[in-house]
C-alpha cells in the first residue's frame, strides 16, 4: 500500500456528495420517484456515500415516453448535419468535465482518479468518431435507407463507468436514435452528469434519459418494455440471459449483448526472453484491478516459460503500486463493492485449493484494509476444466499454463465458453495468423515487437463471439447496427 503520508495531502473524501446526480433525468430535468433507497458505498474506505431512490417501472415509462416523443419531434427531424454538430458539442462539455467525471469514478467504484481522467479525457474523441461517420449513413449505395431504431434502451456496468456508457451513447445517438440508459446501480453518478452535458449543448430534451435503479427491477423494466425498440446491453452473460429472456416477454425487438470474457494472451517462443513484453503483459491482466471485460487473464507460455514469467511479472507489479485511489501515484485502486471483493476472494479460495498461487509482491492477495483491496497475484497449475481457467473472475487473478506447440496453445485457448479478445506477443507473423484463425473471438492485438503496447483501435468493427455476446461494436458497421435498413422501391 502507498504510504499514508501521501494520503494526507488528498482530496477529502468528507466533501459534499453529489446526492442530485443520484436521481433521473428525464426529459431534460431532474425527476424524483420516491422509491426504495439503494446505498452506495465508497470502496475504498467501507463508509457510506449516500443513496439515491430506485427509480424502478414508474421511472421507465416516463424515460420511454420522453424519449418517444423526443424521437417524433425534433431529434428526429435534424439534419445530419446539426445532429454531428449537437453531438461535437456535448465531446467539448464532456472534455471541460474530465476531473468532475473522475471524480465521481474514484468515490463510486474507487478507479485511481489518474487513470479515470485518461481513459474518460478520450471519450470525446469517441464522440467524435462517431459524429464524423454520420454523413456515411446516407449513402444508398445498395438502395436501402438507413432508419434509426427509435427508442433504445441500455444497460451499462459499472467497472468504467463513463466508458462504458459513451461507448453505447455515441453510436445510439449519432445514428438518430433516442436512449434510455440504465447504469450500474454501482455508479449512477457520471452517467447522469454526462447526459445532462448533452442538455446544456443543446440536445432535445428527451434525446437522452438515464433511470438510476437496480438491475432487478428498473433494468428488467426497461428490457421488458414494449416501447423500447432495441436493447443494447453491456454486463456479466448471466444477466445478458435474463435480458434475452424479458426482452421477450411482452415485444420483440433486436438486441446488442457485450457481455463477459476470459481472454487469453499468448507468448511466442521467440518473445518468451525478452524482458520488455512483461509490464504489457501485466497491465493487459490487472489494469482496473483486473475488472475489465477483455483483461487477458489466462497466460500460456511455451513449456518451460513459467519461471520466466513469474520473474518479468514480479517486476512489472513493482510499478503499479496498490493503494488509495485519490493518490497519483496510484495505479491499483480497490476492488469496486464488497460483492465484488467476496467474489474474488471465492475464486482466490479455489485457486489455493487446486492450484498454486503465487503472490506478485509483498501485499497479500487477501489484503483488505477498510476498503476492499486485493493484491495481483498469479495461479499456476490450475486445472484446465477448473473455474479458474473457465469462469471469469474479474479481479487480479492471472492463470499461467504452458503448452506444447502453436496446435496446444490454440486448444487450451479455445476451450472457453468466451469469445471476447486475446493477444499474442510475437514477432513471427506467421505463427500469430495461425493462431488467430484458429481463435473463436471478437478481437486480437499481435505485439510484435517486445516493447509496443495497444492503442485505442476506434475504426475497426468486430463482434464478440461466443457466450460473449453478439452485436457489432466499433467502426462504421458499429455505428449501422443501431439503424435498420428500408427498401424503397419506385415502380413506374
Ligand atoms: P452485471 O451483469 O451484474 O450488471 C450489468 C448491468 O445489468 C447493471 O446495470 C445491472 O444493474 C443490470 N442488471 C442486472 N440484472 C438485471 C436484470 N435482471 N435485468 C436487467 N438489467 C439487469 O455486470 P456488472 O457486475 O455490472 O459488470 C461486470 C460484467 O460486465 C463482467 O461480466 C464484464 O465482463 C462485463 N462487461 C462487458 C463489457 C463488454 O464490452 N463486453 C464491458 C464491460 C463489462
Amino acid at each position: 500500500m502507498n504510504s499514508p503520508a501521501a494520503v494526507r495531502t488528498l482530496p477529502d473524501w468528507d466533501a459534499p456528495f453529489p446526492e442530485a446526480l443520484g436521481h433521473a433525468w428525464i426529459h431534460g430535468e431532474t425527476r424524483v420517484f420516491g422509491g426504495a433507497p439503494i446505498v452506495s458505498i465508497n470502496p475504498a474506505t467501507g463508509a457510506m456515500l449516500g443513496g439515491f431512490d430506485e427509480g424502478g417501472a414508474q421511472a421507465v415509462d416516463a424515460a420511454v415516453t420522453a424519449a418517444r416523443s423526443a424521437f417524433l419531434g425534433d431529434w428526429g427531424r435534424i439534419s445530419a448535419a446539426d445532429r454531428a454538430a449537437l453531438l461535437l458539442g456535448w465531446a467539448a462539455r464532456i472534455a471541460e468535465e474530465v476531473e468532475q467525471l473522475a471524480w465521481l469514478e474514484t468515490l463510486e467504484v474507487g478507479r485511481p482518479t489518474a487513470d479515470a481522467k485518461a481513459l474518460i479525457s478520450q471519450g470525446p474523441l469517441l464522440i467524435g468518431h462517431y459524429a464524423s461517420m454520420i454523413p456515411a449513413l446516407e449513402d444508398r449505395a445498395d438502395g436501402a435507407v438507413r432508419r434509426p431504431r427509435g427508442v433504445v434502451g441500455a444497460i451499462t456496468p459499472w467497472n468504467f463507468p463513463t466508458a462504458n456508457v459513451l461507448i453505447r451513447a455515441g453510436p445510439i445517438l449519432a445514428a438518430g436514435n433516442t436512449l434510455v440508459l440504465k447504469p450500474s446501480e454501482l455508479s449512477p453518478r457520471s452517467a447522469v452528469l454526462l447526459a445532462q452535458l448533452a442538455s446544456e449543448a443543446g440536445l432535445p430534451p428527451g434525446v437522452f434519459n438515464v433511470v438510476p435503479g437496480s438491475g432487478q427491477k428498473t433494468g428488467a423494466a426497461l428490457a421488458a418494455h414494449p416501447g423500447v425498440d432495441m436493447i443494447a446491453f453491456t454486463g456479466s452473460t448471466r444477466t445478458g440471459q435474463a435480458i434475452i429472456q424479458a426482452s421477450a416477454s411482452r415485444s420483440l425487438k433486436p438486441l446488442m449483448m457485450e457481455c463477459g470474457g476470459k481472454s487469453p494472451q499468448f507468448v511466442l517462443p521467440d518473445m518468451i526472453d525478452q524482458p520488455e513484453i512483461w509490464p504489457g503483459v501485466f497491465a493487459a491482466a490487472f489494469w482496473n484491478t483486473g475488472q475489465w471485460c477483455a483483461a487477458r487473464t489466462r497466460l500460456l507460455v511455451p513449456k518451460g516459460g513459467v519461471e520466466a514469467a513469474v520473474e518479468g511479472l514480479r517486476a512489472a507489479a513493482a510499478d503499479w503500486p496498490i493503494g488509495d485511489p485519490r493518490d497519483p501515484a496510484t495505479r491499483l485502486g480497490p476492488l469496486a463493492s464488497r460483492n465484488q471483493y467476496e467474489v474474488v476472494q471465492r475464486f482466490r479460495e479455489i485457486a489455493l485449493q487446486t492450484g498454486r498461487v503465487v503472490p506478485l509482491s509483498d501485499v497479500p492477495g487477501d489484503l483488505r484494509d477498510d476498503g476492499f483491496y486485493a493484491a495481483p497475484e498469479l495461479v499456476l497449475d490450475a486445472p484446465q476444466d477448473g473455474a479458474l481457467v473457465q469462469q471469469e473472475i474479474f479481479g487480479p487473478l492471472l492463470t499461467v499454463q504452458e503448452y506444447g506447440d502453436a496446435d496446444e496453445a490454440i486448444r487450451l485457448a479455445d476451450d472457453s465458453p468466451y469469445g471476447l479478445g486475446a493477444t499474442i506477443w510475437g514477432a513471427d507473423r506467421d505463427a500469430a495468423e495461425r493462431i488467430a484463425a484458429g481463435l473463436c473471438v471478437g478481437s486480437l492485438d499481435v505485439i510484435v515487437t517486445p516493447a509496443a503496447r495497444p492503442g485505442l483501435a476506434l475504426g475497426t468493427p468486430f463482434e464478440p463471439r461466443k457466450q460473449s455476446g453478439f452485436g457489432i461494436e466499433g467502426g462504421l458497421a458499429g455505428l449501422a447496427a443501431f439503424t435498420a435498413p428500408q427498401a424503397i422501391t419506385y415502380v413506374g
